[in-house]
């Protein structure tokens, strides 16, 4: 399984799509689940919701699909292109990656660039250079020639990098978050033996206000949900003092809260469900308190009159760069984590 895994992670992982600009991760989602499922619904926001009919007991889960990247704001008369950023960037980041440009003939590569530091003067050379510094350089010299090849305003860009292996199950790729969330999502639902009716969703626009959640949330209602997501792993240098017992290959992270409480508070009895099944079966795992970041399960806990939820993330390391690194160990028990809670919930909260 473990290479299966793998696989259909390279796959998610090395596809493209900005927050609202799902598409290709959504057709994934869609081949991978629909031997598993009765019916895919796709709503008016761009969701796939795939549902495996069950009991009058609902639960769902709920991936992210879209990722970090940028949008194309104005193009110059030399052919240069400025580009605002989507999702939460730390701009010294951008610099120097090989981007796709996602245009209307097909994709277009480009890189990022900035004036040279042989040419920065004394303390210019020390700071870092921000976004609205920089530009995409395709290889053209005009404007019209950038037209031509099908860029415009509003033309979404991604990280061109390719998911590769390191040593043991760890994985590097670009859009960790959240296809790791999305492939442990995918893996749950093939694996679980619940008999009430699951609603696997993979939801859009997360990274710029989690959106898609609470659209899809609204029209399920169910009973219980399960939002996977990546979150901090508090293992390498630098991290020391966030104090976090968080860290990669201990286990996928059950959340207890996140932004300090301002995101998720999981009820205690979300918390005894997740924690009696992780040790009911033998399946390691981890308790995160963060300070930083949410998930969808922010705005699928709100909906309506209440919705228990919880969340299980993959511990990961780098998190919105373009080299995101993940233990592939995590992501299979998160998945097993999230089949087995799915066929004991009801006992929980009926
Ligand atoms: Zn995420």
């Amino acid at each position: 399984m473990a290479n299966e895994l793998k696989s259909l992670l390279k796959k998610l992982s090395d596809a493209h799509g900005i927050s609202g600009y799902e598409d290709d991760i959504r057709e994934i989602i869609k081949a991978e689940l629909e031997d598993y499922v009765d019916e895919i619904r796709v709503d008016k926001l761009g969701n796939v919701i795939c549902i495996k009919n069950g009991s009058e007991f609902k639960e769902m889960i709920a991936a992210h699909m879209d990722e970090i990247g940028f949008i194309v704001k104005y193009i110059d008369d030399k052919g240069f292109i400025r580009f605002t950023p989507i999702g939460g960037w730390f701009d010294q980041i951008a610099l120097g990656q090989r981007v796709v440009l996602h245009g209307n003939k097909g994709k277009v590569y480009g890189v990022i660039g900035c004036k040279p530091p042989h040419l920065m003067k004394g303390d210019e050379r020390k700071k870092a250079v921000e976004i609205k510094d920089m530009f995409i350089d395709i290889g053209a010299t005009s404007k019209d020639e950038v037209l031509d090849m099908g860029i415009e305003i509003g033309t979404p860009i991604t990280i061109d990098r390719e998911l590769v292996g390191l040593e043991k199950s760890r994985v590097t790729g670009k859009a960790l978050d959240n296809r790791a969330g999305v492939a442990m999502m995918i893996q749950a639902l093939k694996e679980t033996k619940s008999d009430a009716t699951i609603y696997a969703v993979g939801t859009v626009q997360e990274e710029v206000g989690l959106k898609g959640a609470r659209v899809s949330a609204f029209a399920i209602e169910p009973d219980v949900a399960i939002a996977t997501d990546v979150c901090i792993a508090a293992d390498y240098p630098g991290t020391e003092s966030a104090h976090m017992d968080v860290k990669m290959g201990k286990g996928p992270a059950i959340t207890v809260v996140d932004a300090s409480g301002r995101g998720l508070i999981a009820s205690k009895n979300v918390l005894r469900w997740l924690r009696e099944t992780a040790e009911k079966y033998e399946i390691p795992y981890q308790l995160e308190v963060a300070e930083g970041g949410t998930t969808d399960a922010t705005a699928i806990h709100l909906t309506k009159s209440g919705i228990p939820t919880g969340v299980i993330s993959v511990p990961a390391r780098y998190i919105h760069s373009p080299v995101e690194v993940i233990d592939l160990e995590d992501l299979k028990n998160g998945a097993l984590l999230i089949a087995r809670a799915l066929e004991r919930a009801e006992k929980y909260f009926k």
